[in-house]
This record gives C-alpha cells, structure tokens and sequence, in this order.
C-alpha cells in the first residue's frame, strides 16, 4: 500500500485552486485599473470584468445581465434572501407576505440569514425531513399561502450530499407565483446547471468550492426579479453590489467553472467510482457503520458515515494524525465541534449526530489514497472503540 503524508477528502469545506486557475487569476492582478474609471486602465479592466460574466453567464445558462459578483456564497445568500425582503417591505401592495419557506438542513447563511428576518417580522416556515434528509413536495404546496414571499431551498446538502427536487420546487413556485431562491453553492461545479431550464429567480454560488479561488461568487438574479441591495455605496453591479469588483477573483471563478464543467461527465464518473470504492472497503472492514442521507440522489463526491461508538471529533483528529482531512459537525465557537444540525433535523439524537463524519472528494484523489484512507480509519476505529 501507498503510504501518504497528506491526503484531503474534505472539498465540502472548500476545494484546492486549480493550477490554470492560478495562472488567471496571476495575470488578472496585473490589469489594475478600476472597472468604473473612465481611462484606458478602467477600460481594460472593464473589459476583462465583461468578458468574465459573459463567459459565467453563457457556462450557466444565464443572460450577462442576470449575474450579480459577490464574495461569495454566504454574501450571495444574504443578498438573495435580505434583497426580497427589504424590497416587498418597501413596496405597500405586497406588505402582507411576510413568510418565507425553507428546509432545516440548509447552510448556516440561509438560516443564520432567516433567523435574522424572523426578529424583523418574518414568519420562518422549515419544511419536515425525514430520516434520509428527503422533504415532501406536498408539503411545499401544503404550507404555499397568500402570505408566501419566498421559498429558498438548497440544490445539494453539503453534509450527507442530498440532492433536493429544484426543477418540482421550482415549478410549485411558478404556478402560485412566488420567488424561489435556491444556494446551488454545492451543486455549481458537481452538476450541470442550466438556468435556461431550471425555474429558480435566483442562485447563489461560490468558487471556493469548485477549485476557484476563495471570497468570490455570484447570483443568479432573473430578469424581472427585484432585489433592495444589502449596503450602500458605488453603482457597480447594476447597483446591486457597491464596492470595486474582485477583478483577478471573478476572472479565476469563471477560468474554475470553465474547467470544472469541460470534463464534467467524465470527472463525475470517476469521482462517484472513488467513493463507491470507498464506501465498500470502510463497510467491508468497519463494522456498525451506516451511510447517512439518501443512497442514490446525492451528490457524487459525498459520503456522510455514521460510526456507532465512535465521537466524530476524535475520529477527526485521529484522521488528522494520520494526514487525513474530513469533516464532521461544524466548528463551533469554542472550537470543538457541535452536533449537525443536518442530522439533528433527520430525526438522529445528539450521540448519533456526533458520532458522524464525512468524506468529499474530487477529480484530484485518487484510488490510492482512498485505499490509505480505509486502511487507516479501520485502524482508528478499532483503537477508539477499545
Ligand atoms: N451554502 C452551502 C451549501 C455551503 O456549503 C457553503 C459553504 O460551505 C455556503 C453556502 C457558504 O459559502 P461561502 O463559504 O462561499 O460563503
């Protein structure tokens, strides 16, 4: 066996730049002009900023005019989910809608966000989940009322890698004629995504997470949707986004989705080949371990694993020693880790939610490494359950 000092399986988290990334990204820091001045330094770099939202927009489907540069997932969201809000409150006729629909099993950005709306008047409505993470469609159209603003779903769970129904979701919103967000901050880049197609009014995603660099991302606003800015400032991005753009960053995410989406078809394949792999081998030498969230809807690279007697923080670490880095629960502010609230809302109590752990792969592991990685964690297993 191939021994490894370090291994990573947690692109969840986020994911290393690719070198052509870099490349871009090296060159774009040389265009240093302001995209709003007026002289040749802000022409080239406005056009260099054009030429990245056309390449982005064509890549996912969109019109140039519907992408909105953010720093990134989280300010996507935010942006998304405050700019409806603070629009409709700001318009007389529609004052009365005031509730948001959503799932339990979404990132902290949306719930932190919805949280936040809940102290300003917003009626927070979560969706059930059941205990392989799956909502219920007739449950959307059940809870749709005259009161629905919005409904904001994610595309894929970054935990267990569920993959929730968009196009259905979508769909119901159409019909009764209500804006559905979705964060597709897990799924741009691991799936095709055509917004031509896909009834969302907008989308949010982040480079990070698909070998593009950190602190750059976009949204998806339909043409038509009306968004109140979340800060004020500059005009820049049809002033919906004040601040001089990240110009080197949004050059290096639209490089990121380029050569993520060219071999799609083929890295998923392999990708998906890698966790099955690794999936037989820990269920073939560990026993009491379960698979968590749904076997086959799920994105390719994500197995979540339960390990009955075993505290996913000490696994952590111990996979840690040995050069392995996973993930389990999130870090909490006293930096140990608290249970996940993903399989908390599953119906899974505090030991088992603990006791969880995941691996994400990409394109850049290999079947070497997911044979150390079985090897080793059959080792720590059997160590900790003594
Ligand atoms: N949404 C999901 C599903 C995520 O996994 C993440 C990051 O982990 C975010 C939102 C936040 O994205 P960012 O780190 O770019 O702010």
């Amino acid at each position: 066996m191939v021994h490894f000092s370090k291994i990573y399986f947690d692109h969840n988290a986020t994911s290393p730049l690719h070198p052509e990334v870099l490349k871009v990204v090296n060159e774009a820091e040389g265009v240093f002009g302001n995209p709003s001045s007026i002289h040749w330094a802000g022409r080239e770099a406005r056009k260099k900023l054009s030429a990245a939202r056309l390449q982005v927009a064509n890549l996912l489907g969109a019109h140039e005019s519907e992408l909105l540069f953010t720093s990134g997932g989280t300010e996507s969201i935010n942006t998304a989910i405050q700019g409806v809000w603070k629009q409709q409150t700001g318009d007389s006729k529609q004052k009365s809608r005031h509730q948001i629909i959503t799932t339990p099993v979404e990132h902290q950005a949306t719930l932190r966000t919805l949280e936040f709306l809940e102290s300003q008047g917003a009626e927070i409505v979560f969706l059930k989940v059941d205990a392989q993470g799956k909502i219920s469609l007739e449950e959307l159209s059940q809870k749709i009322n005259d009161n629905t603003l919005l409904v904001s779903v994610m595309f894929a769970n970054n935990e267990i890698g569920n993959l929730y129904p968009i196009h259905e979701i979508g769909k119901i919103c159409r019909d009764q004629n209500i804006l559905f967000h979705c964060d597709a901050v897990q799924a741009v880049g691991k799936t095709l995504i055509d917004l031509k197609n896909l009834p969302v009014d907008l989308l949010s995603f982040s480079a990070h997470k698909f070998h593009g660099p950190k602190g750059v991302g976009g949204l998806f606003v339909r043409q038509g949707v009306a968004l109140a800015p979340l800060h004020y400032g500059g005009l820049q991005e049809k002033k919906m986004r004040a601040g001089t753009e990240n110009l080197s960053g949004i050059c290096g995410m639209a490089k990121a989705l380029e050569l993520v989406l060219q071999d799609l078809e083929k890295d998923t394949f392999k990708i998906n080949r890698l966790k099955e792999i690794l999936e037989e081998k820990l269920l073939l030498k560990v026993g009491g371990l379960q698979i968590q969230g749904e076997l086959e809807n799920r994105l390719s690279n994500t197995t979540n694993l339960y390990v009955e007697g075993v505290d996913g923080e000490s696994l952590l670490l111990n996979l840690d020693l040995a050069g392995i880095a996973a993930s389990a629960g999130s870090a909490c502010e006293s930096g140990s880790i608290d249970p996940s609230h993903v399989l908390l809302a599953m119906g899974f109590d505090e030991v088992r939610a603990r006791g969880s752990i995941r691996f994400s792969l990409s394109k850049f592991n290999t079947e070497e490494e997911v044979d150390f990685v079985a090897e080793e964690f059959s080792k720590i297993v059997e160590r900790l359950r003594k």
